[in-house]
């Protein structure tokens, strides 16, 4: 017997990951962006939690040119899986980070004239001209050096023989509303500054502007390429952008019932006994609690168990929750249970979640924990792994 062999016994509760559905995802985002337009999958915070590996794979086998990454760990620990594709460091470097980023050939985005200068200065040193991004910061005041000020920036990049001045790009504030004017505020910023730049007759670095808000909306910001990181995994970015019919969500959760108990009136269920039973009822117990991720609520929400709604009862644990089934009689034991995620009619979706955790989409995809195992199908179900794998090859 051997921790991590195939034969090892999966907990009842998973993360499951459809590769089919990446794939015709993927698909259907290259499809709608014209040939010349370049797809950068960002597959940062683990793939937004569906795994990095197999996701960064699958989105350069369907077209993406170039991945974006959070950390110089991510960015590692997919070099480590063999993957050589283009990689963009999103967000700031530190300077200890960089003869990292020259030698395991990460690009990085560069927003101040110090970080120029040393990285042109390793890059020499490595002998090696290093490609590099300008962010240009338009109004969202997050990363980036301010529009009015980019082009001293730009400037330096371009005399540093060591580097190449590869992108220029911004990130928008709001580009999923319907209300599209501060992103075309941001669009006219950036525009300024490419046109002082191209005033000057130089070789034109490659612009990009969007998330899937952008992609979705704004396809008169497409440029050279689009960074799309939610929509690869079927959740579009709000409730009012584009929709692109057949995109449908990568990620589902589901647990095994691990104990039914039967309730007589009066009786409670659970930690700080939230929920007294006015009637007899059935409950069923799922493995899986606020520990794996699951919002902290009490008597709310529902799972899907033979594609019937079973509410929420009591408050949940660290690996609990509990549900009522008496209208289900004939769930039992090990039954499978959607926690998030379709089961014959009926849906429980990202958005749902996100109303039960008073937050967003990104947030729920991105809590549930590694210790719920992900379990890819429909794919190269070779790459299945789970947390301890994941965690051994980010330490390499
Ligand atoms: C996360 C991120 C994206 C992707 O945003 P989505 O809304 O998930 O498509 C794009 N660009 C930058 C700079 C990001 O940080």
């Amino acid at each position: 017997m051997e921790f991590g062999s195939t034969d090892f016994p999966l907990r009842p509760a998973w993360v499951e990951i459809d590769l089919a559905r990446l794939r015709r995802n993927l698909q259907l985002i290259r499809a709608d962006l014209p040939s010349s337009v370049r797809l950068l999958a960002v597959v940062k915070d683990e793939a937004y939690g569906h795994g990095a590996v197999d996701v960064a794979r699958i989105a350069i086998e369907e077209g993406a040119s170039y991945l974006g990454l959070s950390t110089l760990e991510e960015a590692l620990t997919l070099r480590a899986a063999g993957i050589t594709a283009p990689m963009l460091l999103l967000g700031e470097r530190q300077e200890a980070e960089l003869p990292w980023c020259i030698e395991y050939d990460l690009t990085v985005c560069v927003n101040e004239a110090t970080t120029v200068r040393k990285l042109a200065r390793l890059a020499a040193e490595a002998g090696k001209r290093v490609p590099v991004h300008v962010k240009v910061n338009t109004g969202m005041s997050r990363y980036g050096v301010r529009w009015d000020e980019a082009l001293p920036l730009i400037e330096l990049i371009t005399a540093e023989k060591s580097l190449l001045l590869e992108g220029v790009m911004t990130h928008f504030a709001q580009s999923d509303e319907a209300d599209k004017s501060f992103a075309n505020l941001q669009i006219s910023r950036f525009d300024e500054v490419m046109r002082g730049f191209s005033s000057r007759g130089r070789a034109r670095p490659l612009q990009h502007l969007c998330n899937s808000g952008g992609f979705l909306d704004l396809p008169h910001a497409h440029r050279d390429m689009v960074r799309v990181g939610i929509l690869m995994y079927g959740i579009f970015p709000s409730t009012v952008c584009r929709r692109i019919p057949g995109i449908e969500p990568v990620m589902s959760v589901r647990a095994r019932i691990a104990s039914i108990q039967k309730l007589k009136p009066g009786e409670v269920v659970g930690y700080g006994m939230r929920y007294t039973a006015a009637s007899e009822r059935r409950i069923a117990v799922l493995p899986v609690g606020y520990g794996d991720g699951f919002p902290r609520v009490r008597n709310q929400g529902a799972v899907l168990i033979h594609g019937k709604r079973a509410p929420l009862v009591g408050g949940i644990a660290m690996d609990a929750l509990m549900v009522d089934i008496t209208d289900i009689p004939e769930a039992q034991m090990w039954d499978e249970a959607v926690i998030m995620g379709r089961q014959g009619a009926e849906e429980i979706t990202v958005h749902d979640m996100a109303k039960l955790k008073n937050s967003v989409s990104y947030d729920v995809l991105t809590s549930w924990r590694l210790r719920l195992r992900r379990r890819c199908v429909n794919g190269d179900t070779q790459f299945v792994r789970k947390e301890a794998e994941l965690a051994e090859v980010a330490v390499k």
